[in-house]
């Protein structure tokens, strides 16, 4: 049988969440030795490990079918591809960085100036849409030294704490683009690696819904019922079911995990009583 090939990061920040991710699809990949390359055991799928810059050349070229990567290498790139859906993982920003002490008041501070970047490409479309002119100088890493070895006046590079710009004597000063994991896929797949594709986003979305929410079941008198209705918002509306004890009923809902301490609490004040929080594994909208 005919199978998709996926091409993820071989060692990185984006490594670990990816064979994660799989594994939550159902699909067993293991790479104990390290390989290039390994079969899914119980999905019609191979797996390249390769270097996150390659994805994109080789998912245009069809090497690989499909790939997993930073959203900035995607655009960086710019190669024949397309994006098919947001990951949630690999989070962080592209920002623009100045020397500490310098005086900033709005990006016309980089007019003329030399920006040190791994990102050539986001970085000149940012400036031209804003008709400022810079100099980029193209850098294939260590970014965050160029001011201070006198290569640049600013850079433009990947932040995610910040810890690194404080630690070059640099302050960030302008977010250009947020970046997250995406999936890419060959814009010529066959029908069958069509159709893998599509099961494999089904359970990405399922997996995705359930990320981040719990499952509450309560007790609560009935005549509170509508306020506990209210509360809740659930998928719908919650499910609201008879208990044995006359004048009482049991309802169901999903609620987010950042709501959750707060939704407890009203739940609470408006009478509910055992309350019970079950974690969502999947959810099929
Ligand atoms: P490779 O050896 O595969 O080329 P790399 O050094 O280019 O690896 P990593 O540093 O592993 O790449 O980063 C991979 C991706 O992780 C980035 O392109 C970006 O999308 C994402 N990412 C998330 N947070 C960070 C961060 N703090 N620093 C760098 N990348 C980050
Ligand atoms: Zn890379």
């Amino acid at each position: 049988m005919e199978k998709i090939k996926i091409a993820i990061q071989k060692s990185g920040r984006l490594s670990e969440n990816s064979i994660e991710l799989l594994k939550e699809c159902g699909i067993k990949v293991t790479n104990g030795d390290r390989k290039l390359k390994t079969v899914a055991s119980n999905f019609p799928m191979e797996v390249l490990f390769l270097r996150d810059d390659d994805i994109p050349q080789y998912v245009e070229q069809g090497v690989a079918d499909i790939g997993i990567l930073g959203e900035n290498e995607v655009w960086e790139q710019d190669k024949n591809v397309q994006i098919v859906e947001q990951l949630g993982f690999g989070g962080c920003r592209l920002s623009l960085a100045i020397p500490k002490d310098d005086d900033y008041n709005g990006v016309d501070y980089f007019n003329n100036k030399r920006i040190a970047t791994s990102y050539p490409k986001i970085l000149s479309k940012f400036f031209d849409a804003k008709g400022i002119k810079v100099d980029i100088e193209a850098l294939g890493g260590s970014v965050e030294i160029a001011t201070s070895i006198g290569l640049a006046d600013g850079i433009f590079d990947i932040v995610s704490t910040g810890s690194t710009l404080i630690m070059n004597g640099l302050k960030e000063v302008e977010t250009v683009v947020r970046s997250q994991a995406v999936l890419i896929s060959n814009k010529n797949l066959s029908p069958i690696k069509k159709q893998l594709l599509d099961e494999m986003l089904f359970r990405i979305k399922a997996y995705k819904n359930g990320k981040g929410k719990k499952y509450v079941l309560l007790n609560a008198p009935n005549e509170v019922i509508p306020d506990i209705v209210r509360i809740l918002p659930g998928m719908r509306s919650p499910s609201i079911l008879p208990l044995a004890d006359e004048g009482w009923s049991s309802v169901h809902s999903v609620i987010n995990d950042d709501d959750f301490w707060e939704i407890i609490d009203e739940l609470k004040r408006h009478g509910a009583e055992g309350i019970l929080v079950i974690p969502i594994e999947k959810m099929i909208l």
